[in-house]
């Protein structure tokens, strides 16, 4: 993280002014960690829920709620009898979950009792959100045990050697996506490095019956290359570690000995290929060498992957044009390019293999249609990224972001209203984020970045970072959520998410999304007599992946696309929970709890407006129905210093406009308290306009 987070410095400083005043307020805090849920905390302030957050994990307790979610901080060490089986039953067999300790075995198991509707079932996703290291994960391995422990099954599933129980081979799922997915980051040493959605499939008695997996844009650059102190994927360094565990679990579904020794021999290839580098040829018009030490490397690769050494050299150093259907033409490759092509090569057959083992997992563990009718999905994917380069990932990453940010807001602001009309309430004074201008930014057709991105790709000529970015600036400038440093050398634009601006670098955006592999490649590798190399590429059309023939290939912005709409489409027709993951400190220290990086965290989240949201004031309102006491005056004082906050005021002006929208509607409803009472704005920001106030209410 760098610090995006706009106007977060000012706004700190504000809430650093205020602290005095909010400590004043605060019931007890020496009570503080005992504060079940986040919207008791009185008044709802970034510092309020901070310090109950922090009270909290000091007192070793992990889990809270925050009205509609749950905020899980990470121990960053094991917390003996926390995900036990007794834990489990208790809460499964609670008459009430939710008046057990927050943990996420209760949203498990609410979302459990949920799926058997009262009318019909309805299916639930539960949305486990946090920064890389947060415990996305880990939340979602503990789900995923808990439902192959309360849901267990009797049916069993026949694999090629054993017969085993289907809750198993759901869970042996995980370890090979991770040994196949994960690595070693600076940020997690068990860093997914895809996105996941797993729908656990419920029979009519709520049993597990089987689980399919989707997966999102799996970060395949890494098996080419990694930033300074990052890793490969774990299965690369598993050959001592893990292994055993990675191989048994394979076996339980279903992957026998042979297929493991095409997979490993793929593998092995790989990590050859990546030993192989070439030099400039004496002749500049031939071909470049390969470096004297790499010819071991390139036979043994050859080997491996079980394709002609002689054929695998060329595709890496010529290009070949096609003229006519016939003829070809060769062209040598520049040094530059040959790396290109040996990374392209590694990081087509990672990605193809992933991919397939993906679809052997599903083909091991999705039950058939007819048993199962209702299912609860989990979704772990990654969180919110801002680093000090931003490209194509972080653009798509940051996408899926806004997009699950917007479902959120939509249904629990949904759920709300819905409550305040039963209520007889009119009024709201819950001011939150409505991002859809951002999204408009993204995926608005035909002038979204996405359209012009893709538009650019498919004209097919060299691509230029500067004309790209006149372009967007040209289609673009109007959207509020766009804008561009007028300092910065490099072409980039800057959106404005919901949880911070971001500046993507443009250049090497386009390559990134045409993602072209040259047809020679694809040629070769359909030759190969590893039988599984052969299949993975056996129905591949060569030159639709190429940059000729462009108009079939599909960018990858379109197809990251089009599968989170997808899965927009599923989540809209569940019933969703929200888990927040967070991650209390960047060391991955165990039991240290940083305030800084914690709230930024809060606010990437927007954890004060989910409080907002859900609570509405709930604890507020109802006392405030039933006689008005000291609460009505905090709450008062608490949308003051709310909107004291978040408008960023400049000056004194500024400040007397903001105050009658966001107060207005509270100050009606009271009755009590005029919002004439408010004559010097200056004073309201030097804040004796606290004490016209307290005696105002009667
Ligand atoms: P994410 O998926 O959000 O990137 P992970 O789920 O991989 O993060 O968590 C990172 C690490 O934090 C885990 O490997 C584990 O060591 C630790 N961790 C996360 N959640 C817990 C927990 N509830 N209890 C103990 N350790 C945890
Ligand atoms: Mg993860």
């Amino acid at each position: 993280w760098s610090s995006p987070l706009s106007g977060l410095a000012h706004r700190k400083s504000l809430n650093d002014s205020l602290e005095g005043e909010v400590k004043a307020f605060l019931l007890d805090e020496g009570q503080l960690h005992t504060y079940d849920d986040l919207t008791k905390v009185n008044p709802v302030t970034p510092t309020t829920v901070l310090k109950c957050l922090q009270a909290r994990y000091r007192a070793k307790v992990f889990y809270t709620h925050a009205g509609c979610t749950l905020v899980a901080l990470n121990p960053f060490q094991p917390v003996p009898d926390l995900y036990s089986l007794d834990v489990m039953k208790e809460y499964h067999c609670a008459p009430q979950p939710q008046e057990s300790k927050p943990h996420i075995f209760i949203v498990a198991e609410e979302a459990y009792r949920n799926v058997q509707g009262q009318v019909e079932p309805v299916n639930q996703s539960l949305v486990v959100s946090g920064e890389s290291g947060a415990g996305k994960t880990w939340t979602s391995r503990c789900l995923m045990k808990y439902y192959a422990t309360v849901a267990a099954s009797s049916s069993l599933m026949k694999s090629q050697d054993t017969v085993e129980r289907i809750e198993k081979r759901v869970l042996d799922s995980n370890p090979i996506m991770e040994a196949f997915g994960n690595a070693c980051t600076l940020r997690n040493s068990n860093s997914s490095r895809f996105g996941k959605y797993i729908q656990l499939q419920l029979n009519r008695s709520q049993l597990l019956v089987g689980a399919s997996v989707q997966t999102y844009l799996l970060e395949k650059t890494r098996v080419a290359g990694q930033p300074a102190n990052e890793r490969n994927f774990h299965i690369f360094y598993q050959a001592k570690d893990c292994f055993d565990e990675t191989v048994e679990a394979m076996v339980h579904l279903g992957i026998n000995a042979e297929k493991q020794g095409h997979i490993f021999r793929i593998l092995a290839g790989l990590l050859q290929l990546g030993n192989v580098t070439f030099c400039s040829a004496m002749d500049e018009s031939q071909p470049c060498d390969l470096e004297e030490k790499s010819k071991d490397f390139m036979h043994r690769c050859a080997s491996l992957l079980c394709v002609p050494v002689e054929e695998l050299q060329t595709c890496l150093r010529v290009q070949t044009l096609r003229a006519g259907k016939q003829s070809a033409l060769f062209k040598p490759c520049s040094l530059a390019d040959c790396s290109v092509r040996r990374d392209c090569l590694a990081k087509v057959i990672y990605a193809q293999l992933f991919e397939w083992l993906v679809t052997f997992i599903n083909d091991s563990i999705c039950a058939d249609h007819s048993t199962w009718c209702n299912f609860i999905g989990l979704l772990d994917v990654y969180g919110f990224e801002c680093f000090q380069v931003n490209n194509l990932e972080q653009l798509c990453i940051n996408y899926a972001n806004e997009k699950l940010q917007q479902h959120f807001v939509a249904h629990y602001l949904k759920a709300q209203q819905e409550e305040y009309v039963s209520e007889g309430l009119e009024w709201s004074f819950v001011k939150y984020q409505d991002n859809q201008g951002c999204l408009d930014l993204i995926e608005g057709i035909p002038t979204g970045v996405f359209s012009l991105l893709n538009e650019e790709c498919l004209l097919n000529r060299a691509s230029d970072a500067k004309q790209f970015r006149v372009r967007l600036e040209k289609e673009l400038s109007d959207n509020g959520s766009m804008s561009w440093d007028k300092f910065s050398k490099q072409p980039h634009f800057t959106v404005a998410h919901y949880a911070g601006k971001v500046s993507y670098q443009i250049e090497g955006m386009m390559e990134k999304n045409k993602d072209p592999v040259p047809p020679e490649l694809i040629h070769l590798l359909q030759k190969s007599e590893n039988p599984l190399l052969h299949q993975l590429f056996a129905d591949r059309d060569p030159v639709g992946q190429g940059t000729r023939g462009l108009r079939q290939v599909v960018t990858v912005v379109s197809k990251f696309k089009n599968s989170l709409e997808n899965l927009m489409k599923i989540l809209h027709s569940t019933t969703p929970h929200y888990t927040r993951c967070i991650k209390p400190n960047t060391d991955c220290r165990p039991l240290t709890f940083k305030k800084e990086e914690v709230i930024m965290q809060l606010e990437a989240c927007g954890i004060v407006e989910t409080i907002h949201i859900s609570a509405a004031g709930f604890p507020i309102r109802k006392s405030w129905y039933r006689s008005c006491d000291c609460t009505d005056f905090v709450f008062v004082l608490q949308a003051l210093m709310d909107s004291l906050a978040e408008a960023e005021l400049d000056d004194a002006e500024d400040l007397q406009e903001a105050m009658p929208t966001e107060l207005d509607p509270i100050l009606r409803a009271r009755g009590s308290v005029q919002l004439s009472s408010i004559q010097d704005p200056v004073m309201v920001r030097g804040w004796p306009m606290g004490l016209a106030l307290a005696s105002a209410p009667t």
